[in-house]
């Protein structure tokens, strides 16, 4: 999973009103303002963050001058990415000098990366505490409200949260991420994720029915299924799944494909996504259920990265271009009307102008609906940057993900046009971006609808005629 970066700050909020007042917790109605960056499993991760510290007695705020302890979410995918997160620690330095009690924490990724080195980088920071080791916030905050620096970036091979039940901050109260992995054991060679969010393990599956249970009965109709590499769950069998999966023997384990069926057995009103995907992993049987529930959403996201098979090999992706074609063929076979779309990687090392045109060549036989596009930025402590030369010049890297993104974008809206005319089940989500006249939703394709609002509201299912397209959006108006 590198995809669906949102760079935009999301500052995340209470949606359940009042904090708790429990006897012995630390917060006492402390204000706790969290931003979040980088993929969905750091915002999934902060509403963990959030519900450990509000059972500590805090409550949330989205005003940061009001907050007595700031934590920011951190992505390390790419060096941007971190020099971000550099920029809104000077703004947290300006609330600092209105409130010197203020306590600044840096957590996920970028803080597992550079671990004690961030304090030393600023002073500001007084908690560093990597993606395994939330539930030690509140001890954190207790030893850093003393003046003292507080750094928890113990990675586990076990921890998976299952039993916090995640607050929902921001969101629009219809969709919801549900982990079911945490880390991840593929090791890409341009990945900074193994080593800052450790050896994948996947959760007690009962534990994720559950949440899809009370989140359908708390009035959201989709739940997003995630992990760095879904198709890989595995769950049960009392013992190490490579043990398992050596042995052969699956009695009392419980499958992706399996876990997506019970949770698509929640209600038919309760859509079902998942993300990420890796090729070398998707299995079949994956597909049929998608085939078999209705509520199972056509849409896969699968990261390609490149088309052609030296990178592929250099990249440790596990598979050949020929492999990755042969799936996408698959998908089209069992779930003809299904959404595709993936992540480049433009400008990895030694990739020479031929394997360039292989990965354009690869997005048009695929035909991708969208793609997150990126030129390679090597990163310290991964495999390529200990191994590889990152040898393609800046500019080249740069025209040849331009020469992506162009194609892609001629692809996206093809894709859309292709939509005019068609009638799309939509789930709505709230008012378009744009105008509060208009509503928008997600088919189960994932495409973005607007039409106008009528008497509808968020949370209803209804049906949708495209009349029109952008590359990004389809327009068009309901019909009964
Ligand atoms: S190592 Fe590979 S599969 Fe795992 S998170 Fe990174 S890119 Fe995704």
């Amino acid at each position: 999973m590198q995809e669906q970066l949102t760079t935009e700050k999301v500052i995340l909020e209470e949606r359940q009103g009042e904090a708790v007042d429990l006897p012995g917790t630390n917060g006492h109605g402390k204000k706790l303002y969290v931003e979040s960056y980088g993929c969905q499993m750091n915002f999934s991760d902060s509403e963990i963050v959030a519900s450990v510290l509000i059972k500590d007695g805090f409550q949330t705020t989205r005003i940061m001058e009001e907050a007595d302890v700031i934590m920011v979410n951190t992505c390390a995918i790419r060096d941007n990415a971190e020099q971000r997160v550099r920029g809104r620690l000077d703004e947290f330095r300006r609330v600092k000098k209105t409130n010197p009690d203020l306590v600044v924490g840096v957590m996920g990724c970028m803080a597992e990366r550079l671990k004690t080195k961030l304090l030393d980088e600023d002073k500001l920071v007084d908690i560093v505490v990597g993606p395994d080791s939330y539930r030690d916030l509140p001890n954190l905050v207790r030893v850093a409200e003393t003046g003292q620096k507080a750094v928890n970036v113990l990675l586990s091979r076990e921890e998976t949260y299952a039993d916090i039940a995640p607050v929902r901050l921001g969101g629009n109260g219809i969709s919801a991420f549900i982990s079911i992995t945490r880390g991840c054991d593929n090791m890409c060679t341009f990945c900074v994720v193994p080593f800052t969010r450790g050896r994948e393990r996947s959760r007690d599956s009962e534990s994720i029915v559950e949440e899809a249970r009370q989140l359908f009965a708390d009035g959201y109709r989709e739940v997003t299924l995630l992990g760095q590499n879904v198709d890989s769950y595995l769950w049960g069998g009392g013992g190490l799944k490579k043990d398992i999966l050596a042995k052969g023997d699956l009695t009392g384990t419980v499958s992706f494909a399996e876990l997506m069926e019970r949770v698509a057995q929640v209600s038919p009103l309760l859509r079902v996504r998942f993300s990420t995907s890796h090729p070398k992993d998707l299995s079949d049987d994956v597909l049929h259920v998608m085939a078999k529930y209705r509520n199972v959403c056509s849409y896969i996201h699968l990261p390609v990265q490149s088309g052609n098979s030296r990178v592929l090999d250099l990249m440790n992706r596990g598979y050949t271009r020929e492999w990755y074609l042969q799936r996408i063929q698959r998908i089209r076979e069992l779930v003809p009307e299904c959404g595709i779309s993936t992540d480049t990687i433009s400008g990895f090392c030694t990739e020479t102008e031929e394997e360039h045109q292989d990965t354009l060549s690869i997005i048009e036989a695929a035909q991708f609906d969208f793609a997150y596009m990126f030129k390679y930025s090597e990163r310290p402590g991964t495999l390529a940057a200990k191994k590889l030369e990152d040898d393609v010049p800046e500019e080249v890297k740069g025209r040849r993900l331009q020469e992506v993104i162009d194609l892609q974008m001629r692809l996206s809206e093809e894709s859309n046009r292709r939509d005019i005319g068609k009638t799309f089940e939509v789930l709505i989500e709230g008012p378009s971006r744009k105008s509060p006249d208009f509503l928008q939703g997600r088919n189960t394709q994932n495409k973005v609808i607007v039409f106008p609002r009528e008497n509808f509201e968020k949370g209803q299912y209804v049906n949708v005629l495209v009349q029109d397209c952008t590359s990004a959006t389809l327009k068009g108006v309901a019909v009964r």
